[in-house]
């Protein structure tokens, strides 16, 4: 067992504190990866500071599940990658590779799934799982994703998470060309889900709180903005569009964007709030509305989305910061101060 250095959190209410942490001897298909950049999610924030009654962390944890680095070793048994190669980790480390979901190839669900940060870890490291916030990590070379040659690393890491979360449910209700499309909330996760829908084909719409954003969305390809405070802006859209992805990681009024929905719309939750959303019944019966909700997405379809960027040249618009950065970014965050992701760069971690 390795002693390596960290960031993480020792309560609920401590701000992000240097660590060190154990990581575990490599196994025969493991690979150990230098940290070079991992983005900070809100899920971090919320993990963290315990915002989730499903996901409560063991103290000191470490988040982070926006990983690339560079292969440092493998252990006997791996095929997929050798020393030198740069690569990510995204939300999942492992998972049991027998039920369902994983022969579905949708290791997202399976029952066993082990997470980067905050699960048992079913090699014995206790205390579970650590995440990215760390000067290296060890993962099962399943779990590890190739990164295309010709991304711009700081502004890939995000795409481990906020990318997958996005392009998942984004190509699993077709969107394309002739459709119109919402994304709600201009963060992290919303942005790259304008990128995406926009790459795709379709017309894309955001909707924001914030004003300050409006050109930024413009920039990013969207058709149009709607500020979501602004009645008369929404009422001009009601009943329009063929789907909503919604990115809001606080509690919000959801039956505003059901309303938004065409016949047979769906609207796709990815935002976490902690906060129960209240859902009105008619929203969804007179239309025959959907509202729905999606994970991350499985390694095979996270590979095919990092390819996909490499193609397109699409990464995460980033500010890359140091680790003593971390605190002062979470706050922003909270804030909705954001654009649009934070990634720390790891090798300040030496300094
Ligand atoms: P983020 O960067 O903080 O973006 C969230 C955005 O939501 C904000 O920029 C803001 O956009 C909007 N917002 C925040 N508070 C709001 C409020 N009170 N009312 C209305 N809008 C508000 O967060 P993120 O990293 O993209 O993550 C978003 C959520 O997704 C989090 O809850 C996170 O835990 C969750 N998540 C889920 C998955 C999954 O697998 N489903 C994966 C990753 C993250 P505007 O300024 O444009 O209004
Ligand atoms: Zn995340």
């Amino acid at each position: 067992m390795e002693q390596v250095k960290a960031y993480g959190a020792e309560s609920a209410t401590s701000p992000i504190v240097p660590l060190t942490i154990p990581r575990r001897d490599l196994l025969a298909n493991d690979v150990k990866i230098e940290i070079l950049y991992c983005g900070i999610c809100h899920s971090d924030v919320h993990f963290a500071r315990s915002e989730w009654d499903a996901m409560a962390p063991v103290y000191p944890c470490v988040p982070g599940h926006e990983i690339i680095g560079r292969v440092s070793a493998v252990g006997s048994d791996v095929t997929k990658f050798k020393g030198g190669e740069i690569v990510g980790v995204g939300c999942l480390v492992h998972s049991d590779g027998t039920c369902e979901a994983c022969n579905d190839g949708e290791e997202q669900f399976c029952p066993n799934a082990n997470l980067t940060y905050g699960t048992p870890d079913v090699h014995g490291t206790a205390p579970g799982t650590l995440g990215g916030y760390s000067e290296s990590i060890v993962v099962n070379e399943k779990f590890v994703l190739t990164i295309p040659e010709n991304l711009e690393l700081a502004a890939a890491a995000p795409l481990l998470c906020a990318g997958i979360t996005t392009y998942s449910p984004i190509k699993r209700h077709g969107v394309g060309p002739g459709k119109k499309v919402g994304i709600v909330g201009l963060g992290g996760l919303g942005h790259m889900g304008v990128k995406f829908a926009v790459a795709l084909g379709a017309e894309v719409w955001v909707f924001t709180t914030s004003p300050g954003k409006k050109a930024d969305a413009l920039r990013l390809g969207a058709t149009g903005v709607i500020l979501s405070k602004d009645a008369d802006e929404m009422a001009k859209h009601a009943g329009t569009f063929d789907f909503i992805l919604d990115c809001v990681a606080a509690k919000h009024d959801i039956n505003a964007y059901i309303n938004m929905l065409k016949r047979d719309g769906n609207i796709t939750l990815v935002g976490a709030p902690p906060e129960p959303l209240d859902v009105s019944a008619f929203g969804l019966i007179m239309g025959r509305r959907s509202f729905s909700g999606s994970p991350i997405g499985g390694i095979a379809e996270t590979q095919e989305m990092l390819d996909l960027c490499g193609e397109k040249g699409i990464t995460a618009d980033v500010e890359v910061i140091g680790v003593d950065g971390i605190n002062d970014a979470y706050d922003r965050i909270v804030e909705g101060d954001i654009k649009y992701r934070f990634t720390i760069d790891m090798s300040t971690l030496q300094q």
